[in-house]
């Protein structure tokens, strides 16, 4: 039956199917429209932001237990703040040596960065900092574990969405999976 319901679906881009829980059309919240996936990070909901306010310790949390400079993690967590609250990020002057890396992320998009797209030049600036602190980490590897950070924040707050979502959702999904195998009886 899974199978099925599963082959039913409407075709979808390779980009669905890795965030193939990026797939509600409206905000459970606050009922906004919810075309591209993007919404759900940056809802003003109340539930919302407090959930964010939540999850954005962790991935402060995170980002420290992966040895971030500090000057990054500051500036990304700002950053990302900022575009999830619709403001300007709130942070003192990006620092001089980040500010072309952050215009690079900008233009790629924020939203772009919390699915784990993150700007190149990060990767050299991260390794640098690793060289100047004499630690042997790699910046390859921190940017592995800074996609993982990310996946992990972005999942948090989906999954409280899908919480809020949860009871109603499944239900009228198990109605329209019924109600596809009965006309297939019938027919
Ligand atoms: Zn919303």
């Amino acid at each position: 039956m899974d199978m099925q319901a599963c082959s039913r679906s409407p075709a979808s881009g390779t980009e669905h199917e890795r965030w193939r829980f990026w797939k509600h059309h409206k905000c459970p919240r606050c009922l906004e429209d919810d075309e591209n996936g993007a919404h759900v990070l940056c809802c003003q909901d109340q539930r919302a932001c407090t959930q964010r306010t939540k999850v954005l310790k962790v991935f402060d949390t995170r980002l420290r237990t992966i040895k971030t400079s500090k000057d990054i993690r500051r500036t990304m967590l700002a950053h990302v703040r900022a575009w999830m609250n619709g403001t300007r990020p709130y942070i003192r002057p990006t620092p001089q040596h980040l500010r072309a890396t952050v215009s690079n992320q900008t233009m790629l998009g924020w939203d772009q960065f919390l699915k784990g797209r993150i700007a190149k030049s990060w990767v050299p600036l991260q390794a640098t900092d690793f060289d100047a602190r004499q630690l042997r980490n790699t910046g390859k590897s921190w940017a592995a574990a800074l996609t993982v950070a990310i996946w992990e924040l972005s999942w948090q707050i989906w999954d409280h969405c899908n919480d809020i979502l949860h009871n109603r959702d499944v239900y009228d999904h198990l109605i329209d999976m019924d109600a596809k195998e009965r006309s297939i009886i019938v027919e």
